[in-house]
């Protein structure tokens, strides 16, 4: 299938050490522990630039979760997450929560099931309390995109707005989070397969959670947050602001000084809430949403082959990770917990 693979293999290789480089510069030595909790310091732009440029690079070829090819990411996830310091669930060994699923395709009803093995990518961070290391609050985003299709011309799918963008926030969040110790109540974090084959990592987390479901407080995850709107403000998209008061809580949260804000869908966002994964833990009962760039349902790359590391504004991501540390200050701390409103209740 690979005419090139030793070349491949040693530039992934050296790739995925410079950028794991990157990442831990960004450690904070111990002289300066009294910083470590400052997001600027941590979640830099050059930290979040190699995360985007290695998972949506070529040699990624597009990360299809029903080829060998996603391997690679998920390689590199489970690293950065150890670099991080992250823990191992005692259910998912080496950070990988991998089961089979019998795939059926429903546009060729005549044709057999095929039968893969998939892999999210799971670690968490404990929490700093006694009684609220007890609780859990799951971030999490889709590592996965649609791969190589047709044979002329640029056959490879990047997907980096969707979803190494939201792979990558993730990433830079473990980090902050593992070095900071901040939090209070415990923190998940989950790179899910397959959601563009319909959900199916997720859903299978969802209905697996590895920590006891009437403890997960919230369910935050990320897709496609590397652009600003269309008018070049920094917004950033809360999906389904009426099922619950995450969006309260995050907008009591949100430093004013912040140059991130917040906005609601608008009429035709508003279907999307059911578009990612965040539906998947819904469905199962949990408080979610999903946090996305405004441009992201009306991106003209979107599922196209030139859904590229170029089109993306790094500086915007940087500012929507930090932001989001900001907005779960008090979710991590204990001091806030979303209930079910309206459509949610
Ligand atoms: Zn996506």
């Amino acid at each position: 299938m690979n005419s090139h693979p030793p070349r491949i293999a040693s530039w992934a290789t050296v790739a995925l050490a410079s950028a794991l480089l990157v990442a831990a510069a960004a450690l904070p030595d111990r002289a300066h522990a009294q910083s470590a909790a400052d997001p600027t310091r941590i979640i830099t732009t050059e930290v979040v630039d190699a995360h985007i440029r290695f998972l949506s690079s070529d040699e990624m070829r597009g990360r299809d979760a029903f080829t060998p090819d996603i391997r690679r990411a998920e390689d590199y996830i489970a690293q950065a997450f150890r670099r991080a310091g992250l823990r191992e669930l005692p259910q998912f060994p080496g950070f990988r929560n991998t089961f089979t699923h019998e795939y059926r395709n429903r546009r060729d009803t005549t044709a057999a099931p095929v039968t893969y093995e998939l892999t999210n990518v799971v670690g968490w961070v404990e929490g700093a309390d006694p009684v609220l290391k007890h609780e859990y609050i799951l971030f999490g985003a889709h590592h996965d995109h649609v791969g190589v299709r047709g044979d002329t011309g640029d056959v490879i799918f990047n997907g980096a707005d969707d979803n190494a963008t939201g792979t990558t926030a993730i990433l830079a969040l473990a980090q902050y989070f593992a070095q900071a110790r901040t939090s209070k109540r415990s923190l998940v974090f989950a790179t899910f397969t397959a959601e563009e084959k319909g959900l199916i990592g997720s859903r299978h987390l969802a209905e697996n959670l590895p920590v006891p479901a009437d403890k997960l407080v919230a369910m935050i995850n990320f897709e496609m947050i590397g652009k600003p709107a269309a008018d070049g403000s920094y917004t950033l998209m809360i999906l389904g602001p009426e099922r619950s008061t995450l969006d309260e809580i995050f907008r009591a949260a949100l430093d004013p000084d912040s140059p991130v804000t917040l906005v609601d869908p608008l009429e035709h966002q508003v279907r999307y809430y059911n578009g990612s994964d965040n539906r998947s833990f819904d469905a199962a009962g949990h408080i979610t949403t999903t946090l996305a760039s405004p441009l992201s349902t009306d991106d003209p790359f979107y599922h196209r082959p030139n859904d590229h590391y170029e089109h993306l504004n790094v500086d915007y991501m940087t500012r929507v990770i930090r932001a989001v540390v900001d907005m779960t200050e008090t979710l991590a701390s204990g001091e806030a917990k979303p209930v079910k409103t309206g459509a949610g209740g």
